[in-house]
């Protein structure tokens, strides 16, 4: 039956509430507990120290819709944004979690309770992964929930062993997929294929089992513990008989409300969706006290930023319209998230500012861009003008990345962080032997800056969630 995301978000929390699950609210996009982490990325997060056994809640089962940014990082779907069906750089991923309480069996078992029982998915729409040698999980899958033998698929890479960090808890995933119909480009997991959108990944079941140590052995854990995560757009799809998450109510609506600040004509194209999704992710992390900077958190925040003001003058937008999408964002969300709507007027203002101020170098930017290219030879865009755009109309390099891609061409990243390298040392050079005032503003305007993959940011990440 046709649900809304509400709907489902509502469904799944009181559903395992009915099991003992007591319901936590979502925490921030920055996390707490961990300075090493760039945002948070997976319901888990919030529970780590839990997970670990250095804090205890007076709460063994838990359950949440946990918001949840990939962008910059590690987990980076920025890309992947107007690319697949199933990729969003903000999502909501619902979860529940055992404290060293329930383990494999009975996690299998909610889930496919879930998914059958509650909000009553085809079963033969669905099929499973298990770590190849995870014998247990398989029999569960098999023998218990009645699944056939050839939709459980045996995965022996990474993608089905999860691991908190090099040492520590660690162990096998089952993974919940959903068949979206051969006319979609596609093949099962484990097959060539399987990085097109006919078989989406719904759900992700991590089971906590060994503990591993420096030398790399394994043993098992005093109490197991099971995280689960399953994205809330991608369910959506499904209840609403769609194929693409940017097909369901909340993106509908924010699609459309784009169209109408930009001028668009055309409800399909992809830079709408794009918008969509990245005022998503701008308006909760601001809402979370992200401010638009040069470095760190700040600095993929603006990058979103200014993708999303690209796509929309690529649209037709004549004045500023991206703060214009808080208010449409505040209607499709606000109820679950009320911090947004008691933010709207402050996140309207940064992001606004933030458009004003990047406006002004756009237009310029995107002309030498054109110019450029009319006389290149090749499909590579060079470092160095990648750098000028950067250093003197503030585009990001994963920007012009976006806008070569669209063209089936690609950036010199190497020229580019050689051109950085240069103007960093130039930088110094003019430091030691008394530079005028603007030098030293160049100076201090590129030690700030941090990479802009994070690349030097994330080297010290630890990664929560490698599923
Ligand atoms: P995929 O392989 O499709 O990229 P994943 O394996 O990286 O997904 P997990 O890390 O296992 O995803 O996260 C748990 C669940 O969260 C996934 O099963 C999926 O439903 C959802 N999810 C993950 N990344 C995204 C995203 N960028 N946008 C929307 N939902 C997501
Ligand atoms: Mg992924
Ligand atoms: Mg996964
Ligand atoms: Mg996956």
């Amino acid at each position: 039956q046709h649900m809304t995301t509400a709907e489902i978000r509502n469904a799944f929390l009181n559903y395992f509430a009915s099991e003992q699950h007591q319901v936590v609210p979502s925490s921030s996009l920055v996390p707490g507990n961990d300075p090493t982490l760039l945002f948070t990325n997976a319901g888990m997060v919030q529970f780590k120290d839990v997970f670990l056994g250095a804090e205890r809640r007076p709460y063994n089962r838990a359950t949440s819709s946990q918001r949840c940014v990939r962008a910059g990082g590690k987990h980076n779907d920025l890309e992947n944004v107007g690319y697949t069906a199933r990729h969003h750089t903000f999502f909501e991923m619902l979860g529940n979690f055992s404290f060293g309480n329930y383990f494999k069996q009975d996690a299998i078992k909610f889930a496919w309770q879930f998914l059958t029982d509650v909000i009553k998915l085809p079963k033969d729409k669905l099929l499973v992964t298990v770590y190849h040698t995870d014998d247990e999980a398989f029999d569960i899958w098999h023998k218990e929930m009645g699944l056939a033998e050839d939709k459980i698929i045996r995965i022996d890479t990474a993608d089905n062993f999860w691991s908190m960090g090099d040492t520590g808890p660690c162990g096998p995933c089952s993974e919940i997929f959903y068949d979206h119909g051969e006319e979609i480009w596609g093949g099962p997991p484990g097959s060539p294929e399987e990085d097109g959108d006919r078989f989406i990944e719904i759900w992700n079941l991590v089971f906590m089992q060994y503990n591993r140590h420096a030398d790399g052995t394994m043993e098992p854990l005093p109490s197991q513990s099971v995280d689960t995560g399953m994205g809330l757009e991608r369910i959506s799809a499904i209840m609403q008989g769609v194929h693409s998450n940017y097909e369901i109510d909340i993106f509908q609506n924010l699609i459309k409300a784009a169209a109408a600040v930009t001028n668009a004509q055309d409800l399909e194209d992809k830079s709408l969706r794009v918008i969509a999704d990245h005022i998503r992710s701008c308006a909760f992390l601001i809402a979370d006290g992200v401010m638009p900077s040069n470095e760190g958190r700040g600095y993929v925040l603006r990058r979103i930023i200014r993708r999303a003001v690209r796509h929309g003058n690529k649209l037709g937008a004549t004045e500023t319209f991206f703060h214009k999408l808080v208010a449409a964002l505040a209607t499709e969300m606000g109820e679950a998230y009320p911090e947004l709507i008691k933010q709207q007027a402050i996140i309207e203002k940064v992001l606004r500012i933030e458009e004003e101020q990047f406006g002004k170098t756009l237009d310029r930017g995107l002309a030498i861009l054109e110019e450029s290219l009319k006389d290149l030879k090749g499909d590579v865009i060079p470092g160095d003008l990648v750098f000028k755009l950067y250093d003197t109309y503030g585009f990001p390099a994963d920007l012009t990345a976006d806008v070569a891609r669209e063209r089936f061409m690609t950036i010199d990243e190497r020229g580019f962080q050689e051109a950085m390298e240069v103007q960093r040392k130039q930088a110094q050079q003019a430091g030691k032997f008394g530079a005028d005032y603007n030098d030293q503003l160049k100076s201090e305007k590129t030690t700030e800056f941090k990479g802009y993959d994070s690349e030097q940011y994330t080297g010290t990440v630890v990664e929560l969630f490698s599923g």
